[in-house]
């Protein structure tokens, strides 16, 4: 069986966390617990402020396992309207992260 994990692009995230609650509504999560976090990075430059938003894959996620039992996609990449996220076997993944910049992959068994 083929590992699965979540590809993410975050050069396109938009930080508008739609993820995050996509992830809490499909878990029933309460309080801090979420399966993803998206952090906001900031790069001081030369000549400009960088701000670049992370989605990062926390211990709670378990890659939406009843829906994808069910057929469907996970949650987070269902609600991405940015497309920053996709899920799949792990060596598909890394074939397609070879030609996106700004990207990491998660893979949690
Ligand atoms: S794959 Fe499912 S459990 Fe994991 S972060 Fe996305 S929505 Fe949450
Ligand atoms: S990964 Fe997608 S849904 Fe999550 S914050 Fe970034 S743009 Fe929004």
């Amino acid at each position: 069986m083929p590992r699965n994990g979540l590809l993410i692009h975050y050069e396109w995230c938009t930080g508008c966390h739609a993820c995050e609650v996509a992830c809490k509504q499909e878990h029933n999560f309460s309080g801090g617990m979420c399966g993803v976090r998206v952090d906001e990075v900031v790069t001081v430059g030369p000549d400009k402020v960088h701000v670049d938003f992370i989605p990062l894959v926390t211990r709670f996620c378990d890659l939406c396992a009843e829906r994808v039992k069910g057929g469907e996609t996970t949650a987070c990449v269902k609600h991405c309207q940015a497309m920053c996220l996709t899920y799949g076997p792990v060596t598909d993944l890394a074939k397609t992260m070879e030609k996106t910049p700004r990207s990491l992959i998660f893979a949690p068994r």
